[in-house]
């Protein structure tokens, strides 16, 4: 398992190096994992001139998975465009292919009372939300802006999806409600958009490939509306890129805590890109008190999905569910008044709990 691990920028080194530290616990359990660093994002422009590194992505095209943390920061804010550390990201995304985006949406029974609806909606909640990545209007051509000839400026962007990129991202649905509770929504806005339709169409003839997946379809105004009404009744949603963006948003406020979120970027082989939904959060960079937890879930998906490695993800979820039942809380989960640790600490409480249980 060759690793390409991707700190980046403000809290990015202290919350990769808990994960790093999950790593090593599972090597020196047996597991074949080789780990090798490199700068990105800011820390990419300060040591070579370039958010994404040539070395940087030439190790990440060499490993099998990448981990990351986070990047960007008020130092870089002011850099052109194309040095900015975000472009690190989007370039890295699109050279590795990684078209389709898991964002797991989970609610421990422990921190159910952070979220903003009610306990009981959200307690036991697991979800998971894919996200179709490099298509849809935020691709299509042509887009911009132009003066009519009553002088009037229009803006206008393209929706547009090939079936083949449509089959591609069905299929990795099937997959993944397969190895969860074999039940996939699909979401589109059939009733209104040409896309959609050829979306639905596509959808459930790659369905017949999976019967033993019950598929379901929703348009994506009910699907916002029922993810904040009934969010358990959803296990897998398959969406484009657009509605896909803005549904994983609003199902990540239903844990409440962006420390506990990881997410996937997968290409066609099931090579990924792994790295917390959260940013590099500068306004606590440096002081040991972010949480690292999401970060690792990140590696539990990697060893999932990447390395089929059930047994290990699901170690590593249930360590990080032990820590919780033990009450050991960041402070971004604490309930006021809660004692707390801090990043260290709660990578120690990890692996511990991973340690006492093989
Ligand atoms: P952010 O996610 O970094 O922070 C939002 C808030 O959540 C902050 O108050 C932060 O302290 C808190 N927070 C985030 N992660 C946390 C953790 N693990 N533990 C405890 N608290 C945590 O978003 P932002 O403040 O809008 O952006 C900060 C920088 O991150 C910007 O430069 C932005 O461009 C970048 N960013 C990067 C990514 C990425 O690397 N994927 C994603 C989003 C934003």
């Amino acid at each position: 398992m060759k690793i390409a691990v991707l700190p980046g920028d403000g809290i990015g080194p202290e919350i990769v190096r808990q994960a790093v530290k999950v790593l090593e616990r599972l090597k020196a359990d047996g597991h074949a994992v080789v780990i090798e660093t490199a700068p990105i994002g800011g820390a990419g422009y300060d040591a070579a001139g370039d958010p994404l590194p040539e070395a940087t992505l030439a190790l990440a095209k060499s490993a099998d998975a990448v981990l990351l943390g986070a990047v960007g920061g008020p130092k870089y804010d002011t850099l052109d465009r194309p040095l900015r550390p975000e472009q690190g990201l989007l370039r890295i995304r699109q050279a590795l292919g990684l078209f389709t985006n898991l964002r797991p949406a989970l609610v421990y029974e422990e921190l159910a009372d952070a979220s903003s609806l009610r306990p009981e909606l959200v307690a036991g909640l697991d979800l998971m939300i894919l996200r179709e990545l490099t298509g849809d209007i935020y691709f299509g051509q042509p887009r911009g802006r132009r003066a009519l000839v009553n002088g009037e400026r229009e803006g206008f962007d393209t929706m547009k999806y090939s079936e083949s990129e449509i089959r591609r991202i069905a299929h990795a649905g099937f997959a993944i409600a397969r190895k969860r509770g074999k039940k996939l929504c699909s979401v589109d806005k059939a009733n209104v958009l040409d896309t959609s339709i050829l979306w639905r169409e596509v959808v459930n003839e790659v369905a017949k490939e999976y019967p033993d997946v019950a598929l379901s379809h929703m348009y994506v105004d009910n699907a916002a509306m029922q993810l904040v009404r009934a969010p358990k009744q959803f296990d897998v949603i398959v969406t484009g890129n657009m509605f896909g963006d803005i549904l994983s948003d609003e199902a990540s406020m239903l844990t409440g805590s962006i420390g506990m979120l990881p997410s996937a970027s997968l290409d066609a082989a099931g090579k990924g890109l792994y790295e917390p939904i959260h940013g590099s959060a500068p306004d606590i960079a440096g002081r040991d008190v972010a949480n690292p937890l999401a970060t690792i879930l990140s590696v539990a998906m990697m060893l999932r999905y990447t390395f089929s490695d059930e047994g290990a993800a699901s170690r590593i979820e249930a360590a990080v569910r032990r820590v919780l039942r033990d009450g050991v809380r960041t402070a971004d989960i604490a309930k006021p008044g809660e004692a707390t640790v801090g990043t260290e600490r709660m990578g120690d409480a990890v692996v511990a709990a991973l340690s006492a249980h093989r």
